[in-house]
């Protein structure tokens, strides 16, 4: 069933909402979000917004009922694990790796057990949301165990006699911590991706994704990009522009009174740490600016 407009699955409410809600944004996606609205029609583009579970959003780009969605890795591999064990259709296609979601999956013990490797967790019952990527993992170890599928509140499983450990995400190591639980081994390092569904799409479709994937990479190449001018003594300017990161080829202007200093811009793919601002004024160099960029297209 293919709609004229792309169709693009987001998280409602949860970790991944506001930045994918912002992402879109920033690359000039305009929609307003009232109410409990499922779809969401964008204003000055082709696009509908599906507001969903995160659960949700593997199996409808692998059914291909939607175009794009975005989500983290660790839900995707684990629904397309299980619809692949099901028989169902699991492919999909990944466009990019995002900078935010950041999480691993990890399996955690009580901190006072002794721990000397996966065979410890041999015949040992492990409480998870996400039982295939942890069957992937210990068969890849060779050991067998038993699962207590829990949606939520795993990590109060052990302390419940509901389980031995636990495999759940973890970001700071905090809730473990304050569960008396200590993180014996990661099973999987998570992003959140954007992926597209299988299949054919319109020359329009296809031409809306490519213009959403060079914004987006526009948008990521600026937040992590600084504008940076500063003053610098002529005789200098090899040495400053040396410590500058990324700075191949500034732009270099004469100053209208002082002949004897350049003002120096250019866009460094880093930020400037102050050390290095440090080491740039005691070449001489003076009204340092760091600058956020919002947008860049190269
Ligand atoms: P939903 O109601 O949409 O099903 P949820 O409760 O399943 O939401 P969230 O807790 O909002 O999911 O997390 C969504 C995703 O955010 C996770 O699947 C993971 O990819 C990512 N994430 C990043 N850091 C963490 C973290 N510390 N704990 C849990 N998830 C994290
Ligand atoms: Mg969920």
């Amino acid at each position: 069933m293919q709609t004229q407009r792309l169709r693009i699955a987001i998280q409602k409410k949860g970790r991944l909402s506001t930045e994918c809600k912002d992402l879109l944004k920033r690359c000039g996606v305009k929609f307003n979000l009232i109410g409990e609205r499922l779809v969401v029609h964008c204003e000055n583009m082709p696009i509908d917004l599906l507001l969903v579970r995160d659960d949700d959003i593997p199996g409808l780009i692998m059914d291909g009922v939607v175009d794009l969605g975005f989500i983290g890795e660790n839900e995707l591999e684990e629904v397309g694990l299980e619809r692949a064990a099901r028989n169902e259709p699991s492919n999909y296609t990944m466009l990019r790796r995002l900078d935010f979601g950041g999480c691993r999956l990890s399996i955690a013990i009580d901190k006072d057990e002794a721990y000397n490797g996966p065979q410890d967790l041999q015949g040992k019952r492990i409480a998870t949301t996400y039982p295939q990527l942890v069957k992937r993992y210990m068969s890849e170890q060779g050991v067998t165990f038993s699962t207590c599928m829990l949606n939520g509140s795993v990590e109060v499983a052990p302390r419940a006699g509901l389980a031995d450990a636990i495999c759940d995400l973890v970001s700071t190591g905090a809730t473990l911590e304050a569960n008396g639980l200590k993180e014996v081994e990661v099973i999987l390092q998570s992003k959140a991706v954007l992926i597209q569904r299988s299949g054919d799409f319109s020359a329009d479709k296809q031409a809306l994704i490519e213009r959403l994937l060079t914004r987006m990479q526009g948008v990521i190449q600026a937040k992590e990009s600084k504008y940076i001018m500063l003053h610098a003594p002529t005789e200098c300017l090899e040495q400053v522009t040396a410590l500058l990161p990324g700075a191949e080829d500034p732009t270099v202007l004469p100053l209208s009174h002082d002949k004897s200093r350049v003002a120096v811009h250019l866009v460094s793919s880093e930020n400037l740490f102050w050390e290095t601002m440090e080491q740039l004024k005691a070449l001489g160099a003076s009204s340092i600016l760091v600058l956020p960029i919002e947008k860049m297209m190269e």
